[in-house]
C-alpha cells in the first residue's frame, strides 16, 4: 500500500506550569520538552509504522526545527518531499497546567507556504493508492491535491481537522472523511451534542464515506444509503490521548485496500482502533505510535 500525506509539520514546545499565565503575568515553568508534531507529520509517521510505503509532502523553514523534523521523519521510514521555504518552521507553544488543561498558540510559519503543488508532487499523488489530507495546510492546496488524486483513481482521505476551515459542499470532492464528533458537528452545521447517527446522515448526503471517531466509545463508519457500523474502542488503561486521532488516521489510511469498499473501510477502522488503543496507553504523541507488528500482536 502506498500512501502520500500532504500536511503540516510543527515543533511542539511544551511548558509544564502551575498556572497558565493571564495577561501581564510571568510564571516559571516546572518543566520543558520539545516534540515533533503537526497533523501531517504525525499521520505520516503513523502510516509508515503501520506498514505503508509513505511519502510526506510538507513545507519546512531553514532552521534547526526543520532539520530535526526531517531527521525524525526519515528515521520513521518516511520518504520526505520537503520544501525549504523562507519562513520559520511551524511551531506550537503549549502550556499545560497541573490539571492537564492547556493553552496553545500555533505559528503556521512554513506550513502556510505549502501552495502551488509542483509537477513532481502531483505525479506522486497520482501514483499513490491513498492520499491523506488535513486542514493545517492552505485550503487551495487541499482542493488541488484532492482533484489530482481523483483524476488518477487515488483514494482521497480527508481528516477535516482542525474544524472550521472546510466548506461542506466540497465533501463531494473526496472519498472518505475522518472526523471526531466535534468536527463532524461543526462541518454538518449542527449544534454540539447532536448524535453521531444524525451527523452521519447529514454528512454522507454529500457522497463521501464517513468515519466519525468517538474517543473511548470507538468509531462509527457509514456511507450514503448504508446502515452505519459501530466499531467499539478497546477498554484500556489510558495514559495520554494526545495524538490518538492522528494515529487513527495514519493507521486507517495504511490499511485501506484500493477498492475502499465498505468491507475495506470497516477492516481499516478496526485496525486503526487497535493502533489508537495502543497509542493512548503510552505517554507522548510521537513515541507512542505503534508498529504494524505491535497492532497484530495486540489483536492476536
Ligand atoms: P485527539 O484530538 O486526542 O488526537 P480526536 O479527538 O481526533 O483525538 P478521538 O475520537 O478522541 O479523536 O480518538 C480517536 C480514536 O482513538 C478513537 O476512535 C478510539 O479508537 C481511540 N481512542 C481515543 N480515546 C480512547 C480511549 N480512552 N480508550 C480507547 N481508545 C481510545
Amino acid at each position: 500500500m502506498s500512501v502520500v500525506v500532504i500536511g503540516s509539520a510543527n515543533l511542539d514546545l511544551v511548558y509544564e506550569v502551575d498556572r497558565i499565565p493571564s495577561p501581564g503575568v510571568t510564571v516559571l515553568s516546572r518543566g520543558f520538552a520539545s516534540f515533533t508534531g503537526g497533523k501531517g507529520n504525525n499521520q505520516a509517521i503513523a502510516a509508515a509504522r503501520a506498514g505503508a510505503d509513505t511519502l510526506f509532502i510538507t513545507a519546512l523553514g531553514q532552521d534547526e526545527a526543520a532539520d530535526r523534523l526531517a531527521e525524525e521523519a526519515r528515521n520513521a521510514g518516511i520518504t520526505l518531499l520537503d520544501r525549504r521555504v523562507d519562513a520559520p518552521t511551524g511551531t506550537a507553544l503549549i502550556f499545560v497546567d497541573r490539571k492537564g488543561e492547556n493553552s496553545i498558540v500555533v505559528n503556521s510559519g512554513a506550513n502556510a507556504e505549502l501552495v502551488d503543488l509542483t509537477e513532481a508532487e502531483l505525479a506522486e499523488i497520482a501514483a499513490a493508492d491513498v492520499l491523506v489530507l488535513q486542514l493545517e495546510t492552505p485550503l487551495a492546496t487541499v482542493i488541488a491535491a484532492a482533484r489530482a488524486a481523483r483524476a488518477a483513481d487515488t483514494v482521497v482521505v480527508l481528516n477535516a481537522a482542525p474544524s472550521g476551515a472546510f466548506p461542506v459542499e466540497l465533501l463531494s470532492k473526496i472519498d472518505i472523511l475522518v472526523v471526531n464528533e466535534h468536527e463532524a458537528a461543526e462541518l454538518a452545521g449542527e449544534p454540539a451534542g447532536t448524535g453521531e447517527r444524525s451527523l452521519m446522515s447529514v454528512l454522507t448526503v454529500h457522497g463521501c464515506d464517513v468515519v466519525i471517531t468517538l474517543g473511548a466509545e470507538g468509531a462509527l463508519v457509514g456511507g450514503w444509503g448504508t446502515t452505519p457500523v459501530k466499531i467499539p474502542a478497546f477498554k484500556v488503561e489510558v495514559q495520554d490521548t494526545t495524538g490518538a486521532g492522528d494515529v487513527f488516521v495514519g493507521a486507517f489510511a495504511a490499511t485501506l485496500d484500493h477498492t475502499a469498499d465498505e468491507r475495506s473501510l470497516v477492516a481499516a477502522t478496526e485496525f486503526a482502533t487497535a493502533a489508537a488503543a495502543l497509542a493512548v496507553q503510552r505517554k507522548g504523541a510521537g513515541p507512542s505510535i505503534p508498529t504494524r507488528e505491535e497492532v497484530h500482536e495486540f489483536l492476536a
